[in-house]
């Protein structure tokens, strides 16, 4: 097997779920005493979100590229970047290195792709649902039409994510906020909820839902292990969220 980078900590809550279900994806194919061949590096989160906050990226983007560079030179030969948001500097970090960077975009635009969605709701930090570097994407490669909830909302989708889901709080009052935001995106023609911040699926796993609901931790996840596995990235396209789940 290959061995994978994962360049974590933003949220550690979120890197969690990704070690764990590597290492049980790797089990599952592989059976017995198999688990998933890893390098992680995780960062201390307060420094990149104080960044983020100061909007010093290009900060950010070194200390990321650099802590990449150490996981190729310790051996890692794909690198999964652990967190949305901070694909804003995937370019400063894939300059840095000579390995490939598995983009988190791709492995949500695949998805979305196979289930033949066009037009889906995007949650996640206010650097995710507002910035170019993920709609884009998005539109660009895979044709989606992303709607994001108004602003006064994306604010409060921002807030419960710096200051709850990443210190691992899950209220249920954050969580009715959550499905009524995903409610309206739907009357306005979202067929499909996409979870662009790793520590969403936290909140929402096992709800019911208006909309299907993909998870970018767990479809990030299936990209790296189909790496890992040395699977066709074809098999990319099957979709790996906690959805769908509906309530009507
Ligand atoms: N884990 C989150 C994400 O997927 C938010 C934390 C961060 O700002 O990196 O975007």
């Amino acid at each position: 097997m290959q061995t994978l980078g994962v360049l974590g900590g933003m949220s550690w809550e979120s890197t969690v779920t990704y070690y764990r279900l590597l290492n049980e994806g790797v089990r599952d194919h592989l059976g017995g005493l198999h688990s998933a061949p890893l390098l992680l590096h995780s960062v201390d989160f307060a420094l990149i979100a104080a960044m983020q906050k100061s909007g010093d990226w290009q900060g950010a983007g070194k200390v990321l590229a650099h802590a990449a560079h150490g996981l190729q030179q310790a051996g890692a030969t794909a690198l999964l970047l652990a967190t949305n948001t901070m694909h804003k500097v995937a370019p400063a970090i894939e300059a840095a290195m000579g390995i490939p960077l598995l983009h988190i975009g791709d492995a949500v635009g695949q998805a979305l792709k196979a289930d033949g969605v066009k037009k889906a709701a995007l949650l996640g930090t206010r650097f995710t649902m507002q910035e170019a570097f993920y709609r884009e994407r998005l539109s660009e490669r895979f044709g989606i039409e992303v709607l994001v909830p108004p602003p006064d909302e994306q604010a409060e989708i921002d807030r419960i994510i710096f200051q709850q889901l990443c210190v691992g709080q899950f209220p249920e009052a954050s969580k009715r906020y959550y499905l009524d935001c995903l409610a309206r995106l739907k009357e306005q023609g979202a067929v499909a909820a996409i979870l662009g911040c790793t520590e969403i699926g936290l909140l929402l796993e096992g709800c019911a839902s208006p909309l299907p609901l993909l998870d970018s931790a767990h479809l990030h996840v299936q990209m790296g292990l189909d790496w890992l596995l040395g699977v066709e990235q074809e098999a990319n396209t099957r979709v790996a969220g906690i959805g769908p789940t509906t309530s009507n």
